[in-house]
């Protein structure tokens, strides 16, 4: 099986993904390739139900990534804190999407440091 670099349209992070892949994911956010992480902070943005559209909730989060990337220090406990809720929330709620094809995100999602939610 063959596999491409994509590029996530919010926050540049480039992956291995096969052109299956590539194209579900493009599918579901307007045309737009996104990470994983970027894919779940957008999915939860729209899914917290402020009505939201996932065109909106991917301008955001490119917005946030992009300012995450100016100011990397910082930054770094954002995403860290961000991710863990993120986590958080999935572990509290079964995920309303069928199997996303990335199962080691999952599996990683414990073990995260418990303090890193001080907003
Ligand atoms: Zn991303």
């Amino acid at each position: 099986m063959s596999t491409r670099t994509a590029t996530c349209d919010c926050c540049g992070f480039t992956e291995e993904c096969t052109p299956a892949y590539i194209a579900a994911v493009r599918a579901e956010y307007l045309g737009r390739w996104v990470c994983g992480l970027c894919a779940e902070a957008v999915r939860d943005e729209v899914r917290r139900g402020a009505g939201i559209t996932t065109a909106e909730a991917l301008d955001r989060q490119r917005a946030f990534a992009r300012a995450a990337r100016r100011a990397p220090g910082r930054a770094a406990v954002d995403l860290v804190a961000a991710v863990s809720r993120v986590l958080r929330r999935r572990l509290e709620s079964p995920p309303a999407s069928p199997a996303q094809g990335r199962r080691k995100a999952a599996a990683s999602g414990t073990g995260c440091g418990t303090d890193a939610e001080d907003a």
